[in-house]
């Protein structure tokens, strides 16, 4: 039987609530605002036509999110595939999920990672890749980057794709050393940037995870942290990213 969208959020939200005790499924009920447009929603993060307008790519490469027709692995993919098993993105890096993230990353607008976790989840549940794994990692930030932001965007977005789809996140992956702000360097010099940049800190022998961020762009960074996991254990790691920069 295949289920709804909706009702695997149900589902989802029920076991995460009963995984985590009745108060914090009590805050979720609260009515709550459209991050968007403020409209009243219940108790979702956007309105109906908020959230249409925010969409996984309709044919999208399994391994690397980026257009793909018929839904199939891209000929990148077959030809050098990724370090990662499964790629996916609530939609692509764009109105309005460029926005929002911005919001998030450099405006501290914190109440809008539920919505963009909410996205993801969705995304995630489509693709049936729920199942797939047991555990959420958040990217981490550079130390200094995190002490000046005061939290990590792509932790609060993991929070909320555990609250969603009931998956637990789970810390380890650390930043080893400092590396440049990928933004700044050419596209080339990216993979040899970030790599040897993470370190697990924890042991992740037998894990099934999903690393998750805000934006995959070149893949560069998401292949360090995804081979940092690997050697701390992890049997499946997949990247699920809120949004997807198409030019890849
Ligand atoms: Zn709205
Ligand atoms: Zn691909």
């Amino acid at each position: 039987m295949r289920l709804s969208n909706s009702a695997k959020a149900t589902l989802y939200k029920w076991r995460g609530r009963a995984a985590r005790g009745a108060l914090a499924g009590v805050a979720i009920a609260l009515p709550q605002r459209c991050a968007l447009c403020s409209c009243a929603t219940g108790d979702a993060c956007l309105c109906d036509a908020c959230a249409a307008a925010i969409a996984p790519a309709a044919d999208a490469c399994p391994r690397c999110a980026l257009p793909s027709a018929g839904g199939v692995p891209c000929g990148r993919c077959l030809a050098h595939p990724p370090a990662w098993d499964a790629a996916l993105a609530a939609g692509p890096y764009a109105f309005p999920l460029d926005r929002m993230v911005q919001r998030l990353k450099y405006a501290a607008d914190l109440p809008i990672a539920a919505a963009l976790g909410e996205r993801l989840a969705h995304a995630a549940m489509s693709a049936d890749a729920v199942a797939r794994v047991d555990a959420l990692v958040p990217m981490p930030l550079a130390p200094a980057r995190q002490r000046e932001r005061g939290y990590n965007q792509a932790r609060e977005i993991a929070k909320a794709v555990m609250r969603t789809a009931g998956l637990r996140v789970r810390d380890g992956l650390v930043r080893s050393r400092h590396a440049p702000p990928q933004a700044d360097l050419p596209w080339r010099e990216r993979v040899r940037n970030v790599r040897g940049a993470f370190a697990a800190a924890a042991s992740f022998a037998g894990a099934r995870v999903a690393l998750v961020d805000d934006v995959m762009t070149s893949g560069a960074t998401a292949a360090a942290a995804v081979s940092a996991l690997r050697r701390g254990g992890a049997l499946r790691v997949e990247v699920w990213t809120v949004a997807r920069t198409l030019r890849g």
